[in-house]
C-alpha cells in the first residue's frame, strides 16, 4: 500500500492539462497541420556500401490545409529530391531544406509545399553508420559465410532510415517493396511470409496503424521454422533448431495472454533470433519480435524475455506512449502482463521469484538515481528519450499496477485492464487518460511536458 501512495504522489505536477498533443520534443513535428497516415517504401539493401537507399511515400492526413509546409525527422539521411502529388494525381518536384544539426535529434526536413497535396515522396539514401541499423560483416554472424543487417528504432532512430514524424503521438499502416542481393532474406514488422523467396523483391503489409519507433527492418541469411499455429521462429540456419526448442512455449504464452485481456490482434506472433550483436534483451517489433541469442539457454529459464514481447502486444503496441516521457504506460503495464503470463504457464512460484527480483533491483537503482528520475512521468524536454530508460517505468510501474489489483481484487481489476486495453486499441496515450481512466480524479498530471512549447 505504500507504494500506491509513493506512485502517485510522483504523478503529480502542477499545470493544468490541456488535450490533444500537438508536439513532441522529440520530433519536429506539427501534429496539428499534418500527420502521416501511410508509409510506403521502396528500398534497396547494399551491404557493401552499408545504406539503404530508394524512396519512402508519405501519405498525408492533413489538419490546417493552408500550411503549406511538411516537416519531418530525419538523422544523417541523403535526401536526394522531392515530390508532391498535386490534385491532379501528377507528381511535381518540391522543395525543401535540412535544418540545424542536433546531436541528439538529426535534422528536421522542411518540405515547402502548395496546397495539401495527397501524397510526399522522397528519394533517400541512410549513411553508413546510421543510430538505427547494424550492418554486421559475416564473420560477425554464427554461419559467417553473409553478412547481416537489422533495426532498432526505439526510441527516435527510424529517422536515420525512414524521413518521417518520428514521434510515438503519431500511427500509421505501411507497405514496402525491399530488395536485396540473392540468398539474402528480408524481414519487417509485418506480414512476413516464410515462404516469400526475395525473387523481384520481399513484399511486406503492416495494416495495423504503428507508431514509428515499431518500424524494423532486418536481413541476412535467415532460415524459418514454425513453432505453433500463428508463431514461428527466423534465425541463421546453424541456430535454428535449439532456438525452436526453447521457444516452444510461445503459442500457450499467447493463449494464456488472451485469455485475460483479449484477442491478440496482429495476426501471426514470430520471434526473429538475432546475432548476439543485437544490444537489447528484446525488442518488440509487431508480429516479430527481434530477440537476443543469448535468452537460448536449453533450459527455458530465460523465456520471460518472450512473455515481456509479447506483452507489448497489448500494452506498447496496441495502446501506445503518447510521448517517450510516459514511458511507464509501455514498459510499467507490460512488466506486469508480462508477469502474469509467467504465472499462467510457468506457475505462481515463477512469478513471485520474478516480483522480488524486480523489487530489489528497483529498491537497488533508487538509491543511485536523481530524485527527479525517480518519478514515473519524466521531464525529458532537451534530454535523449532513451535517458528515460531506468528501472523506474519497469518495475515501479509494474508496482504500481500491482497495487491496484491487491487493492481492487483480481475479480475487478482483470476485467479493468482488459477494458484499458479495448477502449484505447490502436491510440497513443498520456497518463492522463490513465489517471481518469482508473478513477484517480483529484491527481493532475502531465501533459503539459509535452505540449506546452
Ligand atoms: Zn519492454
Amino acid at each position: 500500500m505504500r507504494f500506491v501512495a509513493l506512485a502517485l504522489l510522483a504523478l503529480v505536477v502542477t499545470a493544468p492539462a490541456v488535450a490533444e498533443p500537438t508536439r513532441d520534443h522529440h520530433s519536429v513535428a506539427r501534429l496539428d497541420e499534418v500527420r502521416i497516415k501511410h508509409v510506403y517504401l521502396d528500398l534497396d539493401v547494399d551491404f557493401d556500401s552499408k545504406r539503404l537507399s530508394g524512396f519512402a511515400d508519405l501519405s498525408l492526413d492533413w489538419r490546417k490545409a493552408d500550411a503549406g509546409r511538411l516537416d519531418l525527422d530525419t538523422r544523417d539521411l541523403n535526401i536526394q529530391r522531392v515530390l508532391a502529388k498535386n490534385a491532379e494525381g501528377e507528381w511535381k518536384r518540391a522543395s525543401f531544406r535540412l535544418g540545424a544539426r542536433n546531436p541528439m535529434f538529426g535534422q528536421g526536413l522542411r518540405i515547402q509545399l502548395n496546397g495539401a497535396p495527397e501524397k510526399v515522396r522522397v528519394y533517400y539514401q541512410t549513411s553508413p553508420n546510421a543510430s538505427g541499423l547494424q550492418w554486421l560483416a559475416p564473420e560477425q554472424t554464427l554461419g559467417k559465410k553473409k553478412p547481416f543487417m537489422f533495426s532498432q528504432a526505439q526510441a527516435a532512430h527510424a529517422r536515420s532510415f525512414v524521413p518521417l514524424q518520428d514521434t510515438p503521438a503519431v500511427r500509421f499502416t505501411y507497405s514496402a517493396h525491399v530488395t536485396a542481393p540473392e540468398g539474402i532474406r528480408v524481414l519487417m514488422s509485418a506480414d512476413n511470409d516464410p515462404a516469400a523467396t526475395g525473387v523481384g523483391g520481399y513484399r511486406f503489409t503492416m495494416p495495423q496503424p504503428i507508431p514509428s519507433y515499431l518500424f524494423a527492418i532486418a536481413a541476412g541469411d535467415i532460415a524459418f521454422q514454425s513453432i505453433g499455429p500463428r508463431s514461428g521462429v527466423y534465425t541463421e540456419p546453424g541456430r535454428l533448431a535449439a532456438a525452436a526448442k526453447e521457444f516452444e512455449d510461445t503459442e500457450a504464452m499467447i493463449a494464456a495472454t488472451e485469455k485475460l485481456y483479449g484477442p491478440y490482434r496482429w495476426g501471426r506472433y514470430d520471434l526473429l533470433i538475432l546475432p548476439p550483436s543485437f544490444p537489447f534483451g528484446g525488442m518488440e517489433n509487431p508480429r516479430l519480435s527481434f530477440i537476443t541469442p543469448t535468452v537460448i539457454a536449453g533450459d527455458k529459464s530465460l523465456v520471460s524475455l518472450i512473455a515481456h514481447e509479447l506483452a507489448h502486444s497489448w500494452s506498447g503496441n496496441l495502446v501506445t506512449n503518447e510521448s517517450w516521457e510516459h514511458i511507464w504506460l509501455n514498459e510499467g503495464f507490460t512488466s506486469y502482463v508480462e508477469n502474469r503470463i509467467t504465472e499462467s504457464v510457468f506457475g505462481l512460484d515463477q512469478a513471485k521469484m520474478e516480483q522480488v527480483i524486480s523489487q530489489r533491483e528497483l529498491m537497488a537503482e533508487l538509491k543511485e538515481l536523481a530524485s527527479a528520475d525517480q518519478h514515473l512521468v519524466v521531464s525529458l524536454k532537451g534530454r535523449d528519450p532513451d535517458e528515460g530508460l531506468s528501472g523506474v517505468p519497469y518495475d515501479k510501474g509494474q508496482w504500481l499496477l500491482r497495487s491496484m489489483e491487491k487493492r481492487l481484487g483480481r475479480e475487478v481489476f482483470d476485467p479493468l485492464l482488459r477494458e484499458w486495453f479495448d477502449a484505447h486499441a490502436f491510440q497513443s496515450v498520456g497518463t492522463e487518460e490513465f489517471l481518469k481512466f482508473f478513477g484517480f480524479a483529484r491527481v493532475r498530471c502531465c501533459r503539459q511536458q509535452v505540449s506546452a512549447r
